[in-house]
């Protein structure tokens, strides 16, 4: 399997290379969507239910969507059941660990490549959104 050439495709390639590497406490699911009034940022870490929703704005620059997405996955890590109540996600030392051991993982030692390998389901294959 390519790199695929569709920004949402990548990005679920490497949504599957995370959830292999990078297990989450929690079942996470990663939606690629319009900025809103309610959602502003390039990307967000959400409880919903006993889940976590990432949103990333599909508005982005493929690199920082790559890397939004590195980083909000670096936050469904470190959901606690304590922490899961709040509604702020924090950017402290536990996350910054987690976060620095994904970002080693991609762009030092290999993950940005093994990634590629992952399929990617036909509705993902399409330019529609670029
Ligand atoms: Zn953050």
């Amino acid at each position: 399997m390519p790199c695929s050439p569709y920004r949402r495709g990548r990005l679920r390639q490497i949504e599957k290379w995370l959830r292999k590497e990078f297990p989450t406490p929690f079942t996470t699911r990663v939606r690629i969507q319009k900025n809103t009034k309610e959602f502003k940022d390039y990307g967000a870490t959400y409880r919903v239910g006993n889940e976590i929703l990432i949103l990333i704005s599909k508005h982005l620059r493929w690199h920082v969507a790559i890397e939004t997405l590195l980083h909000e996955w670096a936050h469904a890590q470190v959901v606690t059941f304590d922490h899961i109540e709040n509604e702020k996600a924090e950017h402290d030392d536990n996350w910054a660990i987690h976060y620095g051991r994904i970002y080693r993982s991609f762009y030092d030692n290999g993950g940005c490549e093994d990634s590629r390998y992952y399929t990617v389901e036909k509705k993902f294959r399409t330019k529609r959104d670029g």
